[in-house]
Protein backbone atom coordinates (compact mmCIF):
# COMPACT_ATOMS: atom_id res chain seq x y z
CA UNK A 1 0.00 0.00 0.00
CA UNK A 2 2.96 2.36 1.20
CA UNK A 3 4.18 1.82 -2.93
CA UNK A 4 1.55 1.99 -4.44
CA UNK A 5 0.96 5.59 -2.65
CA UNK A 6 4.87 6.20 -3.77
CA UNK A 7 4.28 5.24 -7.48
CA UNK A 8 1.37 7.89 -7.78
CA UNK A 9 3.42 10.11 -5.95
CA UNK A 10 6.71 9.81 -8.05
CA UNK A 11 6.51 8.28 -11.38
CA UNK A 12 4.03 11.08 -13.34
CA UNK A 13 7.73 12.47 -13.24
CA UNK A 14 10.06 9.15 -13.54
CA UNK A 15 7.66 7.04 -15.79
CA UNK A 16 8.49 3.58 -14.79
CA UNK A 17 5.24 2.32 -14.75
CA UNK A 18 3.24 1.93 -17.97
CA UNK A 19 0.41 -0.02 -16.08
CA UNK A 20 0.01 -0.24 -12.18
CA UNK A 21 -2.38 -2.98 -11.33
CA UNK A 22 -3.23 -1.66 -7.97
CA UNK A 23 -6.83 -3.75 -7.54
CA UNK A 24 -4.84 -7.10 -8.55
CA UNK A 25 -2.18 -6.04 -6.30
CA UNK A 26 -4.35 -5.53 -2.99
CA UNK A 27 -6.18 -8.31 -3.37
CA UNK A 28 -2.93 -10.65 -4.08
CA UNK A 29 -0.95 -9.16 -0.67
CA UNK A 30 -4.12 -10.01 0.85
CA UNK A 31 -3.81 -13.41 -0.31
CA UNK A 32 -0.05 -13.48 0.88
CA UNK A 33 -1.20 -12.04 4.22
CA UNK A 34 -3.66 -14.73 4.85
CA UNK A 35 -0.82 -17.84 3.36
CA UNK A 36 1.19 -16.24 5.94
CA UNK A 37 -0.92 -16.49 8.88
CA UNK A 38 -1.38 -20.07 7.98
CA UNK A 39 2.16 -20.59 8.25
CA UNK A 40 2.34 -21.53 4.74
CA UNK A 41 4.12 -19.19 3.25
CA UNK A 42 7.46 -19.05 1.75
CA UNK A 43 10.05 -16.65 1.35
CA UNK A 44 8.96 -14.16 -1.21
CA UNK A 45 5.63 -14.41 0.07
CA UNK A 46 4.04 -10.95 0.42
CA UNK A 47 7.02 -9.44 -1.87
CA UNK A 48 6.09 -6.44 -4.31
CA UNK A 49 7.28 -6.60 -7.80
CA UNK A 50 7.22 -5.18 -11.12
CA UNK A 51 7.27 -6.78 -14.66
CA UNK A 52 8.53 -5.32 -17.62
CA UNK A 53 5.41 -4.27 -20.15
CA UNK A 54 7.21 -7.44 -22.36
CA UNK A 55 5.90 -10.09 -19.90
CA UNK A 56 2.12 -11.27 -21.07
CA UNK A 57 0.03 -11.19 -17.83
CA UNK A 58 -3.30 -12.98 -18.33
CA UNK A 59 -5.74 -9.78 -18.09
CA UNK A 60 -3.79 -6.96 -18.08
CA UNK A 61 -2.56 -4.62 -20.83
CA UNK A 62 0.49 -6.04 -22.27
CA UNK A 63 2.41 -3.51 -24.36
CA UNK A 64 5.89 -4.32 -24.84
CA UNK A 65 6.36 -0.43 -25.24
CA UNK A 66 4.34 -0.58 -28.69
CA UNK A 67 1.77 1.31 -30.24
CA UNK A 68 0.93 -1.83 -31.82
CA UNK A 69 0.09 -3.54 -28.75
CA UNK A 70 -1.25 -0.38 -27.50
CA UNK A 71 -4.42 -1.90 -26.43
CA UNK A 72 -3.45 -5.54 -25.61
CA UNK A 73 -5.15 -7.50 -23.12
CA UNK A 74 -2.69 -11.19 -22.64
CA UNK A 75 -5.23 -13.64 -22.80
CA UNK A 76 -2.55 -15.92 -20.82
CA UNK A 77 0.16 -15.26 -18.71
CA UNK A 78 4.08 -15.82 -19.14
CA UNK A 79 5.63 -18.64 -17.14
CA UNK A 80 8.06 -16.19 -15.46
CA UNK A 81 4.62 -14.87 -13.93
CA UNK A 82 3.04 -17.85 -13.19
CA UNK A 83 6.22 -18.80 -11.52
CA UNK A 84 6.52 -15.41 -9.70
CA UNK A 85 2.95 -15.98 -8.86
CA UNK A 86 3.06 -19.29 -7.18
CA UNK A 87 5.58 -17.78 -4.95
CA UNK A 88 3.44 -14.94 -3.21
CA UNK A 89 5.35 -12.27 -4.69
CA UNK A 90 2.65 -9.25 -5.41
CA UNK A 91 3.60 -7.65 -8.86
CA UNK A 92 2.62 -3.41 -8.72
CA UNK A 93 2.28 -3.00 -12.29
CA UNK A 94 3.88 -3.12 -16.20
CA UNK A 95 6.93 -0.61 -16.66
CA UNK A 96 8.25 1.16 -19.29
CA UNK A 97 10.33 -0.31 -22.05
CA UNK A 98 12.04 0.62 -25.76
CA UNK A 99 9.69 -0.61 -28.41
CA UNK A 100 9.81 -4.45 -28.73
CA UNK A 101 12.71 -4.23 -26.55
CA UNK A 102 14.94 -2.34 -29.43
CA UNK A 103 17.17 0.21 -27.60
CA UNK A 104 19.71 1.54 -24.69
CA UNK A 105 18.15 4.41 -23.65
CA UNK A 106 14.26 3.59 -23.04
CA UNK A 107 13.54 6.65 -25.24
CA UNK A 108 12.32 3.97 -28.09
CA UNK A 109 8.94 3.58 -26.38
CA UNK A 110 5.30 5.04 -27.42
CA UNK A 111 4.63 5.83 -23.99
CA UNK A 112 7.39 8.40 -23.64
CA UNK A 113 10.90 7.98 -21.76
CA UNK A 114 11.80 7.01 -18.31
CA UNK A 115 13.75 9.75 -16.55
CA UNK A 116 16.82 8.22 -14.04
CA UNK A 117 15.94 8.79 -10.81
CA UNK A 118 19.42 9.58 -9.92
CA UNK A 119 19.49 12.75 -11.75
CA UNK A 120 15.94 13.37 -14.10
CA UNK A 121 18.04 14.80 -16.75
CA UNK A 122 19.77 11.23 -17.69
CA UNK A 123 18.11 8.47 -19.58
CA UNK A 124 17.75 4.94 -17.51
CA UNK A 125 19.33 2.92 -19.97
CA UNK A 126 17.28 0.34 -22.11
CA UNK A 127 15.58 -1.36 -22.93
CA UNK A 128 14.66 -2.53 -19.51
CA UNK A 129 14.69 0.70 -17.99
CA UNK A 130 11.50 1.09 -16.35
CA UNK A 131 12.27 -1.75 -14.62
CA UNK A 132 15.55 -0.33 -13.53
CA UNK A 133 14.07 2.94 -12.68
CA UNK A 134 11.56 1.79 -10.39
CA UNK A 135 13.81 0.03 -8.49
CA UNK A 136 16.09 2.62 -7.85
CA UNK A 137 13.60 4.80 -7.03
CA UNK A 138 12.17 2.72 -4.34
CA UNK A 139 8.98 1.58 -6.41
CA UNK A 140 9.46 -1.58 -5.72
CA UNK A 141 12.54 -4.03 -4.33
CA UNK A 142 12.85 -6.12 -7.04
CA UNK A 143 11.49 -6.41 -11.25
CA UNK A 144 11.49 -8.44 -13.82
CA UNK A 145 13.45 -7.52 -17.40
CA UNK A 146 14.98 -9.15 -20.16
CA UNK A 147 18.03 -9.28 -22.06
CA UNK A 148 18.71 -9.46 -25.50
CA UNK A 149 22.12 -7.69 -26.01
CA UNK A 150 22.40 -5.82 -22.39
CA UNK A 151 19.03 -4.84 -21.98
CA UNK A 152 19.18 -5.97 -18.40
CA UNK A 153 22.69 -5.61 -17.14
CA UNK A 154 22.90 -2.00 -19.21
CA UNK A 155 19.94 -0.32 -17.16
CA UNK A 156 21.13 -1.47 -13.94
CA UNK A 157 24.61 -0.53 -14.32
CA UNK A 158 23.13 2.58 -15.78
CA UNK A 159 20.45 3.10 -11.96
CA UNK A 160 22.77 1.97 -9.90
CA UNK A 161 21.31 -1.38 -9.35
CA UNK A 162 21.88 -5.24 -9.45
CA UNK A 163 20.48 -7.06 -12.75
CA UNK A 164 21.32 -10.04 -13.76
CA UNK A 165 20.62 -12.49 -17.30
CA UNK A 166 21.08 -15.86 -17.08
CA UNK A 167 22.05 -18.47 -18.92
CA UNK A 168 20.09 -18.74 -22.18
CA UNK A 169 17.82 -21.49 -21.55
CA UNK A 170 17.79 -21.25 -17.60
CA UNK A 171 14.53 -19.50 -17.39
CA UNK A 172 11.67 -19.88 -19.92
CA UNK A 173 10.24 -17.48 -22.88
CA UNK A 174 7.05 -18.68 -22.98
CA UNK A 175 4.71 -15.62 -23.10
CA UNK A 176 7.33 -13.51 -23.66
CA UNK A 177 6.77 -11.20 -26.45
CA UNK A 178 9.78 -12.29 -28.78
CA UNK A 179 12.36 -10.04 -29.83
CA UNK A 180 15.44 -12.15 -31.17
CA UNK A 181 14.48 -15.72 -30.05
CA UNK A 182 18.24 -17.12 -30.06
CA UNK A 183 19.01 -14.11 -27.81
CA UNK A 184 16.09 -12.84 -25.31
CA UNK A 185 16.79 -14.47 -21.67
CA UNK A 186 14.28 -12.67 -18.86
CA UNK A 187 16.27 -12.24 -15.35
CA UNK A 188 16.14 -10.49 -11.91
CA UNK A 189 16.97 -6.79 -11.48
CA UNK A 190 16.85 -5.89 -7.31
CA UNK A 191 18.84 -4.26 -4.76
CA UNK A 192 21.58 -7.10 -4.29
CA UNK A 193 22.63 -10.05 -5.68
CA UNK A 194 20.92 -12.10 -2.67
CA UNK A 195 17.28 -10.59 -4.15
CA UNK A 196 18.32 -11.45 -7.60
CA UNK A 197 19.07 -15.58 -6.28
CA UNK A 198 15.59 -15.97 -4.54
CA UNK A 199 13.80 -14.52 -7.70
CA UNK A 200 16.25 -16.56 -9.98
CA UNK A 201 15.17 -19.60 -7.51
CA UNK A 202 11.71 -18.69 -8.32
CA UNK A 203 11.68 -18.66 -12.20
CA UNK A 204 14.71 -21.21 -13.13
CA UNK A 205 13.68 -24.36 -15.03
CA UNK A 206 12.85 -26.15 -17.57
CA UNK A 207 9.38 -25.69 -19.60
CA UNK A 208 7.58 -28.13 -21.39
CA UNK A 209 6.05 -25.14 -23.51
CA UNK A 210 9.44 -23.50 -24.59
CA UNK A 211 11.58 -26.15 -26.30
CA UNK A 212 14.81 -23.87 -25.82
CA UNK A 213 14.41 -24.10 -21.91
CA UNK A 214 17.09 -26.75 -20.60
CA UNK A 215 15.86 -29.50 -18.22
CA UNK A 216 18.71 -29.17 -15.62
CA UNK A 217 18.81 -29.39 -11.83
CA UNK A 218 17.55 -25.78 -10.56
CA UNK A 219 20.13 -25.55 -7.70
CA UNK A 220 19.28 -23.39 -4.88
CA UNK A 221 21.08 -20.52 -5.73
CA UNK A 222 21.19 -18.72 -2.37
CA UNK A 223 22.88 -21.73 -0.68
CA UNK A 224 26.60 -20.69 -1.52
CA UNK A 225 26.66 -17.02 -1.69
CA UNK A 226 28.73 -16.83 1.26
CA UNK A 227 31.25 -19.43 0.15
CA UNK A 228 34.64 -17.93 0.19
CA UNK A 229 36.40 -16.77 -2.73
CA UNK A 230 40.08 -17.56 -1.54
CA UNK A 231 41.62 -18.74 -4.94
CA UNK A 232 39.12 -17.05 -7.54
CA UNK A 233 40.53 -16.72 -10.92
CA UNK A 234 39.36 -13.42 -12.27
CA UNK A 235 40.35 -12.74 -16.04
CA UNK A 236 40.32 -9.39 -16.96
CA UNK A 237 39.61 -8.64 -20.85
CA UNK A 238 41.74 -6.47 -22.35
CA UNK A 239 39.36 -6.02 -24.96
CA UNK A 240 36.92 -4.60 -22.32
CA UNK A 241 39.57 -1.85 -21.36
CA UNK A 242 40.22 -0.20 -24.45
CA UNK A 243 39.54 3.05 -26.33
CA UNK A 244 35.87 4.62 -26.32
CA UNK A 245 35.98 3.51 -22.43
CA UNK A 246 35.38 6.47 -19.78
CA UNK A 247 37.95 7.03 -17.74
CA UNK A 248 35.80 7.40 -14.49
CA UNK A 249 34.14 4.27 -15.24
CA UNK A 250 37.55 2.26 -15.81
CA UNK A 251 39.03 3.71 -12.38
CA UNK A 252 35.90 2.47 -10.73
CA UNK A 253 35.72 -0.73 -12.36
CA UNK A 254 39.77 -0.86 -11.21
CA UNK A 255 38.90 -0.01 -7.71
CA UNK A 256 35.92 -3.04 -7.89
CA UNK A 257 39.07 -5.51 -8.78
CA UNK A 258 41.25 -4.54 -6.09
CA UNK A 259 38.33 -5.52 -3.26
CA UNK A 260 38.25 -8.79 -5.14
CA UNK A 261 42.11 -9.07 -5.01
CA UNK A 262 42.06 -8.90 -1.37
CA UNK A 263 39.38 -11.32 -0.65
CA UNK A 264 42.10 -13.57 -2.13
CA UNK A 265 41.47 -13.62 -5.79
CA UNK A 266 43.94 -13.67 -8.58
CA UNK A 267 43.86 -11.19 -11.51
CA UNK A 268 45.15 -12.30 -14.97
CA UNK A 269 44.66 -10.46 -18.14
CA UNK A 270 42.91 -12.47 -21.09
CA UNK A 271 41.96 -12.36 -24.19
CA UNK A 272 38.31 -12.27 -25.72
CA UNK A 273 39.54 -11.69 -29.70
CA UNK A 274 36.69 -11.60 -31.89
CA UNK A 275 35.37 -8.79 -29.22
CA UNK A 276 34.98 -6.52 -32.36
CA UNK A 277 32.85 -8.40 -34.76
CA UNK A 278 30.11 -8.93 -31.54
CA UNK A 279 27.73 -5.81 -32.60
CA UNK A 280 28.18 -6.16 -35.87
CA UNK A 281 27.08 -9.40 -35.71
CA UNK A 282 24.51 -8.78 -33.93
CA UNK A 283 22.84 -5.94 -35.45
CA UNK A 284 22.38 -9.20 -38.31
CA UNK A 285 21.30 -11.60 -36.27
CA UNK A 286 18.75 -9.89 -33.85
CA UNK A 287 17.27 -8.21 -36.95
CA UNK A 288 16.91 -10.79 -39.23
CA UNK A 289 14.88 -12.78 -35.91
CA UNK A 290 12.77 -10.03 -35.17
CA UNK A 291 11.88 -9.40 -38.29
CA UNK A 292 10.69 -12.75 -38.48
CA UNK A 293 9.15 -12.36 -35.24
CA UNK A 294 7.63 -9.42 -35.51
CA UNK A 295 5.88 -10.09 -38.85
CA UNK A 296 2.54 -11.82 -36.64
CA UNK A 297 1.31 -8.07 -36.34
CA UNK A 298 -0.56 -7.65 -39.31
CA UNK A 299 -3.59 -5.29 -38.48
CA UNK A 300 -6.02 -8.69 -38.38
CA UNK A 301 -5.13 -11.15 -35.17
CA UNK A 302 -4.57 -8.64 -32.85
CA UNK A 303 -2.90 -5.18 -32.60
CA UNK A 304 -3.42 -1.72 -33.85
CA UNK A 305 -5.32 -1.70 -36.55
CA UNK A 306 -5.88 0.94 -38.94
CA UNK A 307 -8.93 2.96 -39.75
CA UNK A 308 -10.66 2.55 -43.07
CA UNK A 309 -8.59 -0.11 -45.17
CA UNK A 310 -9.56 -0.16 -48.77
CA UNK A 311 -8.14 -3.96 -49.28
CA UNK A 312 -6.01 -6.11 -47.19
CA UNK A 313 -2.68 -4.79 -49.06
CA UNK A 314 -3.56 -1.50 -47.41
CA UNK A 315 -4.45 -2.87 -44.19
CA UNK A 316 -1.21 -4.59 -43.61
CA UNK A 317 0.88 -1.71 -44.77
CA UNK A 318 -1.05 1.19 -42.68
CA UNK A 319 -1.75 -0.87 -39.62
CA UNK A 320 2.55 -1.26 -39.05
CA UNK A 321 3.22 1.34 -40.78
CA UNK A 322 1.27 3.41 -38.15
CA UNK A 323 1.69 0.74 -35.70
CA UNK A 324 5.90 0.37 -35.13
CA UNK A 325 7.98 2.86 -34.13
CA UNK A 326 11.08 4.47 -36.11
CA UNK A 327 13.73 2.36 -34.94
CA UNK A 328 11.47 -0.95 -35.10
CA UNK A 329 10.96 -0.31 -38.72
CA UNK A 330 14.58 0.17 -39.15
CA UNK A 331 15.21 -3.58 -38.00
CA UNK A 332 12.09 -4.94 -39.71
CA UNK A 333 14.07 -3.56 -42.46
CA UNK A 334 17.45 -4.85 -42.36
CA UNK A 335 16.49 -7.89 -40.69
CA UNK A 336 14.34 -8.45 -43.89
CA UNK A 337 17.07 -7.64 -46.27
CA UNK A 338 19.64 -9.83 -44.49
CA UNK A 339 17.10 -12.72 -44.92
CA UNK A 340 16.14 -12.22 -48.58
CA UNK A 341 17.38 -14.69 -51.34
CA UNK A 342 20.25 -13.93 -52.39
CA UNK A 343 21.74 -12.07 -49.18
CA UNK A 344 21.22 -14.96 -46.70
CA UNK A 345 24.58 -16.74 -46.81
CA UNK A 346 26.52 -13.19 -47.03
CA UNK A 347 24.75 -12.30 -43.88
CA UNK A 348 22.89 -14.44 -41.71
CA UNK A 349 24.52 -17.64 -42.22
CA UNK A 350 28.03 -15.74 -42.17
CA UNK A 351 27.11 -14.44 -38.70
CA UNK A 352 25.97 -17.68 -37.22
CA UNK A 353 29.72 -18.58 -38.14
CA UNK A 354 30.96 -15.27 -36.64
CA UNK A 355 28.96 -15.96 -33.74
CA UNK A 356 30.51 -19.37 -32.96
CA UNK A 357 34.18 -17.61 -32.30
CA UNK A 358 32.68 -15.38 -30.27
CA UNK A 359 31.60 -18.14 -28.17
CA UNK A 360 34.56 -19.91 -28.55
CA UNK A 361 36.21 -16.88 -26.99
CA UNK A 362 34.35 -17.32 -23.67
CA UNK A 363 35.04 -20.88 -23.54
CA UNK A 364 38.98 -20.58 -24.27
CA UNK A 365 38.98 -17.85 -21.69
CA UNK A 366 36.96 -20.07 -19.03
CA UNK A 367 39.52 -22.68 -19.25
CA UNK A 368 42.08 -20.51 -17.58
CA UNK A 369 39.85 -18.22 -15.27
CA UNK A 370 36.57 -18.99 -13.18
CA UNK A 371 35.01 -15.45 -14.13
CA UNK A 372 35.09 -12.86 -16.05
CA UNK A 373 35.16 -8.79 -15.03
CA UNK A 374 35.22 -5.36 -16.50
CA UNK A 375 32.32 -2.58 -17.47
CA UNK A 376 29.29 -3.04 -18.18
CA UNK A 377 29.04 -0.21 -20.17
CA UNK A 378 31.22 1.78 -21.67
CA UNK A 379 29.90 5.43 -19.86
CA UNK A 380 27.48 6.25 -17.54
CA UNK A 381 24.07 7.38 -17.87
CA UNK A 382 24.05 9.89 -20.55
CA UNK A 383 21.65 12.84 -21.30
CA UNK A 384 17.73 12.61 -22.56
CA UNK A 385 18.34 12.90 -26.45
CA UNK A 386 22.33 12.63 -26.41
CA UNK A 387 22.65 9.60 -28.77
CA UNK A 388 20.80 10.68 -31.62
CA UNK A 389 22.13 8.70 -34.29
CA UNK A 390 21.64 4.75 -34.25
CA UNK A 391 25.39 3.68 -34.60
CA UNK A 392 26.65 5.49 -31.88
CA UNK A 393 23.78 4.26 -29.73
CA UNK A 394 23.95 0.29 -30.72
CA UNK A 395 28.03 1.08 -29.34
CA UNK A 396 26.49 1.03 -25.81
CA UNK A 397 26.56 -2.18 -25.72
CA UNK A 398 29.74 -3.26 -26.56
CA UNK A 399 30.72 -5.26 -23.62
CA UNK A 400 27.32 -6.77 -23.08
CA UNK A 401 25.72 -8.10 -26.58
CA UNK A 402 28.79 -10.99 -27.20
CA UNK A 403 27.38 -12.79 -23.66
CA UNK A 404 24.01 -13.21 -25.66
CA UNK A 405 25.84 -14.15 -28.39
CA UNK A 406 27.70 -16.75 -26.56
CA UNK A 407 24.74 -17.49 -24.19
CA UNK A 408 26.80 -16.90 -21.32
CA UNK A 409 24.95 -15.94 -17.89
CA UNK A 410 26.34 -11.69 -16.82
CA UNK A 411 25.58 -9.87 -13.51
CA UNK A 412 25.84 -5.84 -13.38
CA UNK A 413 26.29 -5.17 -9.91
CA UNK A 414 26.61 -1.14 -8.70
CA UNK A 415 30.47 -0.48 -8.04
CA UNK A 416 30.35 3.17 -7.08
CA UNK A 417 30.03 6.45 -9.51
CA UNK A 418 31.35 8.90 -11.73
CA UNK A 419 29.91 12.31 -10.31
CA UNK A 420 26.75 11.77 -9.55
CA UNK A 421 26.38 9.27 -12.34
CA UNK A 422 26.27 5.18 -11.04
CA UNK A 423 29.14 2.62 -12.44
CA UNK A 424 27.79 -1.35 -12.87
CA UNK A 425 30.64 -3.70 -13.26
CA UNK A 426 29.76 -6.64 -15.09
CA UNK A 427 30.68 -10.33 -13.69
CA UNK A 428 30.66 -13.06 -16.36
CA UNK A 429 30.73 -16.60 -15.81
CA UNK A 430 30.75 -20.30 -17.82
CA UNK A 431 27.11 -21.54 -19.06
CA UNK A 432 24.63 -22.40 -15.74
CA UNK A 433 27.40 -21.23 -13.36
CA UNK A 434 24.73 -18.63 -12.00
CA UNK A 435 25.36 -19.89 -8.70
CA UNK A 436 29.13 -19.14 -8.19
CA UNK A 437 28.20 -15.90 -10.27
CA UNK A 438 26.03 -14.48 -7.38
CA UNK A 439 28.53 -16.29 -5.03
CA UNK A 440 31.16 -13.42 -6.45
CA UNK A 441 28.78 -10.64 -7.00
CA UNK A 442 27.84 -10.99 -3.70
CA UNK A 443 31.04 -10.72 -1.69
CA UNK A 444 31.59 -7.26 -3.33
CA UNK A 445 27.90 -6.21 -1.57
N1 LIG B 1 20.33 -2.34 -27.14
C1 LIG B 1 20.21 -3.61 -27.78
C2 LIG B 1 19.19 -3.52 -28.89
O1 LIG B 1 18.69 -2.48 -29.11
C3 LIG B 1 19.84 -4.67 -26.79
C4 LIG B 1 18.45 -4.58 -26.33
C5 LIG B 1 18.04 -5.74 -25.49
O2 LIG B 1 18.86 -6.40 -24.83
N2 LIG B 1 16.75 -6.04 -25.53
O3 LIG B 1 18.88 -4.46 -29.54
Amino acid sequence: RGLLARIERLDPEINSFVTVTRDQALERAEAADAQRARGEAGVLAGMPLALKDIFCTEGVLTTAGSKMLGNFVAPYSATVVEKLAATGTVSLGKTNMDEFAMGSSNENSHFGPVKNPWDHSLVPGGSSGGSAAAVAAGLVPAAMGTDTGGSIRQPAAFCGITGLKPTYGRVSRYGIIAYASSLDQAGPMARSAEDCALLLNAIAGHDPRDSTSVSRVVPDYTRDLDAPLDGLKIGLPTEYFGDGLDPGVEAAVRDAVKVYESLGARVVEVSLPHTDLAIPTYYVIAPAEASSNLSRYDGVRFGHRCANPLDLEDLYKRSRAEGFGEEVKRRILIGTHTLSEGFFDAYYRKAQQVRRLIRQDFLDAFDKVDVLMGPAAPTPAFALGAQSDPVSMYLQDIYTIAINLAGIPGISVPAGFVGNRPVGLQILAPHFAEAHLLNVAHAFQ
